[in-house]
This record gives structure tokens, sequence and C-alpha cells, in this order.
């Protein structure tokens, strides 16, 4: 068995976390921006970044 671990959903990056939420923060630090065009990858934290930004968007 291999311990779950979450990969950067980037073609270009192999940065790899062990949670999601982790995950998440390294999409919006290093690809700040890349998650939202067309061909981004529909990952858990693809979606999750897009929900949490959105939120920030709303003040
Ligand atoms: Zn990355």
């Amino acid at each position: 068995m291999t311990p779950r671990s979450f990969v950067c959903p980037s073609p270009d990056c192999s940065h790899s976390t062990g949670g999601a939420a982790e995950l998440a923060e390294h999409v919006n630090t290093e690809h700040s921006g890349e998650f939202r065009r067309k061909d981004w990858p529909a990952t858990e934290a693809g979606r999750a970044s897009l929900a949490r930004d959105r939120v920030e968007d709303k003040e």
C-alpha cells in the first residue's frame, strides 16, 4: 500500500503533498490564475481552489 498523496495537476509541475488543502494552497501560490484555464484538470484541489477563490471574491 502506498500513502495517499496529492500531486499538482499542472503538467509542468511535479509538486506533491499529503493533503488536499496543502495542494490547494500550492496551486494558489505557484499557479495563481492557472487553474482558471479551461484545460486545467478537474481535480478536487482545483475545484476547491476555485470555490475558495470565489468566496474570497465576494467581499
Ligand atoms: Zn504545482
